[in-house]
C-alpha cells in the first residue's frame, strides 16, 4: 500500500503514446483515460495548441465567434488537471520504430526517444499544394490552424485600419470553391473584402450535385462575390498597381487603381488585383510518417486500418483525416477528412487499446454541410457523379417543397435532390435552402445508415406543427415520389435529356400562360393542367405515337397531368424538379 492513497501501486501501467492532438487524438486520449485510469497517456503535437476548434477557425476570422479563446478550450495544463493526461505541444514525432516499439521526437533543439506499449496515429491531413507559381508570397495565406487564422485576422485588421472607413475596401482571392474555401469567402465578405473566388471546376462546391449548385452560385454573385469558374490560378506574383481584366465585378480599390500587393493569374488569362489569398484546394492523409514505418497503405495514400482502428501493426492504432475508410454507398476504401468520423475513431481506437468491446466501424457517408450566406448546402451518401462512376443504377428525384407549411409565414423553399437503386433503396441525398435543410438531410443520412428505401421514408412519422414541417414532411415527399417513379405511377425524364426530349416526344408545358410567357422550352406546347382533360385532342395531334414530355415549375402540376395523359393512353413522363432544376442545368433557357 501506498501511503498517499492508500491504494496498491499500480505495477505494469499501460503507455498509451499518441501523435496528434486535436480532433481524434484528443477524442482517443479522453476516452483511454476514462477506461483505464492507471494508464501513462502521452499527447504529442507538433503545433502550439491542442484539442483546438478548427471548425471554428472561419468563424474567428469572420468576427462571429470573437474571442480567440473560445477556440481553445484545453490547454495542457487544463489537460493534465482534469484528465491526468501528459500532453507536449512543440514535440514532432519523426521515426516510428516498430521492432523497438519506440518513437523518435524532436522539440525545438532536442530529440529524445520514447517507448510505447499502445502508439496511435492521429496525424490529420496536409494541405495539397496546388502547381502554382509564387504561393511562398506572405499575401497567401492557408485557413487550417491557429496561426493561420491569427495570420489572416492580423492582415485584414491592418488592411481596413490603413484604408480607413471611407476609403475603398481591400480585397482577396481564395483559390478552391470547396467547403473550407465557401467558409473563408463568407468570412471575408463579412470583414468588408471584396472577394473573388476561384474554381477548377464548373460548378462551386463540387461534390454537390450540378443542378442545386447554381443556386450557392445566385447567392454568392447577390453578396458580391466576382466568380471565376472551370479555371486555375497559374501565378501570385507580387503587387501591382492595375485593373481586373476579362470583366467580373471590381473591387472599389481596384476601379480606382490602388496599389495592392499581389496579382493573381487565371489560366484564363485574366489577372486579379488582391490585398490576400487564400488556398483551399483539398488536403491528403498525412500519412508520411506511417509510410516511413512501414505500415500499410491504401492506393489512396491514406493509412489502411481494420474495423477497431488497428493499422498492419497490432501495437499500433490509426484514426482521422489519415486513415482509409469505406465509403458506404461504393464500397471504395478512400479518406474522408471530417471532424465526426475523426472523432468517432478516436473514441473507438481507445476502446480497442483498452482491450473494449468496440463498435466497429460503419461504412462512412460523408455527411457535410457548410452555409454560404444566406443558404444552406448539405450532403450525404453517394452523390451522382460518383453512383455514375461506380456504374451503380439509380434514379434521381428532385422536389422543392416549402420547408414548412406554406400556409404558415415564412415558408421557404427547399431544394432536394435523392438518388435510390431500382429496388428503392437510398442512395444519397443533397439539399440546398434558406431553411430545414440540416434536419431533413440528417434523416435521410440516418435512413442510408439504416438501409431505408422509399417506402420506408413514406412512412417516416416526423414531428409537425406548422411552424416546423409538414403533415407530409420534405422527406416523407421524396419517399412518394421515388415509390411513384419506381412503380411506375409516374415516369419521369431529367432535364439532362432535354434534346432527346424535343427530338423524341411532344414537350408539353402545363403552367399558367403567364409563367409560359415569362420563360420556356423552345417548341414546347402550352396547355395549362387545369385545361388538359378538355384539351387532349390538341395532344392527340402533336405528339408522334402518343409520347409526351411533361414539366411544370416545380414538378407537381405536371404530376397531375402525367396522370390524366397516362389514363388517355399517352406514354407521358413528368419532368423531375421541373422548371426550376430545368433552368438550373440549362442557363441558355433563362
Ligand atoms: C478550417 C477548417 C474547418 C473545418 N470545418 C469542418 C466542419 O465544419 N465539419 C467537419 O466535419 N469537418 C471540418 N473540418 C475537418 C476536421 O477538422 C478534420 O476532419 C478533423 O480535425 C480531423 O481530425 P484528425 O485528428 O485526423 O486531424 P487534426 O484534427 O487535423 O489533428 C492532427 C494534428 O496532428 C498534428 N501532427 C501531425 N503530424 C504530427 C507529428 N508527426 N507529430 C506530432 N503532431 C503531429 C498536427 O499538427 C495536427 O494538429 C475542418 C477543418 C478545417 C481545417
Amino acid at each position: 500500500m501506498t501511503k498517499e492513497t492508500g491504494r496498491a501501486p499500480v505495477q505494469d501501467a499501460l503507455r498509451i503514446v499518441i501523435v496528434g492532438g486535436v480532433a481524434g487524438g484528443m477524442s482517443a486520449a479522453a476516452r483511454a483515460r476514462r477506461l483505464d485510469e492507471h494508464a501513462e497517456i502521452i499527447v504529442l503535437e507538433q503545433g502550439a495548441y491542442v484539442s483546438f476548434a478548427n471548425c471554428g477557425l472561419p468563424y474567428h476570422l469572420s468576427g462571429e465567434i470573437a474571442g480567440r479563446d473560445e477556440l481553445l478550450p484545453h490547454t495542457p495544463a487544463s489537460l493534465a488537471e482534469s484528465l491526468n493526461l501528459d500532453v507536449r505541444t512543440g514535440h514532432r514525432v519523426t521515426v516510428i520504430d516498430r521492432a523497438a516499439k519506440k518513437i523518435t521526437i524532436q522539440a525545438g533543439q532536442n530529440t529524445y526517444a520514447l517507448a510505447y506499449d499502445a502508439l496511435l496515429l492521429s496525424p490529420g491531413a496536409v494541405a495539397v499544394r496546388p502547381p502554382i507559381e509564387g504561393l511562398d508570397h506572405p499575401s497567401v495565406h492557408t485557413l487550417r490552424t491557429v496561426p493561420d487564422v491569427d495570420a489572416l485576422r492580423a492582415r485584414i485588421d491592418d488592411l481596413v485600419a490603413a484604408r480607413g472607413q471611407s476609403q475603398p475596401g481591400p480585397s482577396a482571392v481564395v483559390i478552391g470553391a470547396g467547403f473550407i474555401g465557401l467558409e473563408a469567402v463568407e468570412a471575408l465578405t463579412a470583414r468588408g473584402l471584396a472577394v473573388h473566388l476561384v474554381e477548377l471546376a464548373d460548378h462551386v462546391l463540387p461534390p454537390l450535385d450540378a443542378e442545386l449548385a447554381p443556386l450557392l452560385t445566385d447567392e454568392l454573385t447577390t453578396h458580391g462575390v466576382d466568380l471565376r469558374l472551370g479555371v486555375s490560378a497559374q501565378a501570385v506574383r507580387a503587387g501591382a498597381t492595375m485593373p481586373v481584366t476579362l470583366g467580373g465585378s471590381i473591387s472599389e480599390s481596384q476601379k480606382a487603381g490602388s496599389p495592392v500587393p499581389v496579382t493573381v493569374t487565371l489560366s484564363d488569362g485574366a489577372t486579379l488585383a488582391a490585398d490576400l489569398v487564400i488556398v483551399n484546394v483539398g488536403v491528403k492523409p498525412a500519412s508520411a510518417l506511417a509510410l516511413d514505418a512501414g505500415l500499410e497503405l491504401g492506393p489512396s495514400g491514406a493509412i489502411r486500418v481494420d474495423a477497431d482502428q488497428h493499422t498492419s501493426d497490432p501495437h499500433i492504432w490509426a484514426v482521422g483525416d489519415a486513415v482509409e475508410v469505406t465509403q458506404a454507398i461504393t464500397g471504395a476504401r478512400i479518406p474522408v477528412p471530417l471532424a465526426g468520423p475523426a472523432n468517432r475513431q478516436g473514441r473507438r481506437a481507445a476502446d480497442s487499446i483498452c482491450g473494449r468491446r468496440t463498435t466497429p466501424q460503419a461504412p462512412v457517408l460523408g455527411t457535410a454541410i457548410v452555409r454560404v450566406f444566406g443558404l444552406t448546402a448539405a450532403t450525404t451518401g453517394a452523390n451522382q457523379a460518383t453512383l455514375r462512376r461506380a456504374g451503380i443504377a439509380h434514379e434521381v428525384m428532385h422536389i422543392h417543397p416549402g420547408h414548412h407549411a406554406g400556409y404558415y409565414p415564412g415558408s421557404e423553399p427547399l431544394h432536394l435532390v435523392a438518388s435510390f437503386a431500382p429496388d428503392g433503396t437510398l442512395l444519397g441525398a443533397q439539399g440546398v435552402g434558406r431553411a430545414g435543410v440540416d434536419k431533413r438531410i440528417d434523416i435521410l443520412a440516418t435512413a442510408i445508415r439504416a438501409g431505408m428505401t422509399a417506402d420506408d421514408l413514406a412512412e417516416l412519422e416526423l414531428a409537425y406543427a406548422p411552424p416546423y414541417g409538414s403533415a407530409k414532411d420534405p422527406v416523407n415527399m421524396l419517399g412518394f415520389v421515388a415509390q411513384n417513379v419506381l412503380d411506375a405511377t409516374m415516369p419521369q425524364w431529367q432535364a439532362q435529356d432535354l434534346n432527346k426530349a424535343l427530338t423524341t416526344t411532344l414537350v408539353l408545358d402545363v403552367r399558367s400562360r403567364p409563367e409560359y410567357e415569362q420563360g420556356h422550352i423552345d417548341g414546347a406546347l402550352n396547355i395549362p393542367h387545369l385545361e388538359l382533360r378538355q384539351r387532349l385532342g390538341e395532344v392527340t395531334a402533336l405528339a408522334a405515337k402518343g409520347k409526351v414530355s411533361v414539366y411544370c415549375a416545380s414538378g407537381v402540376r405536371s404530376y397531375l397531368a402525367t396522370r390524366v395523359l397516362l389514363s388517355a393512353g399517352f406514354q407521358a413522363r413528368n419532368l423531375s424538379g421541373g422548371w426550376l432544376t430545368l433552368q438550373a442545368l440549362h442557363p441558355e433557357l433563362c
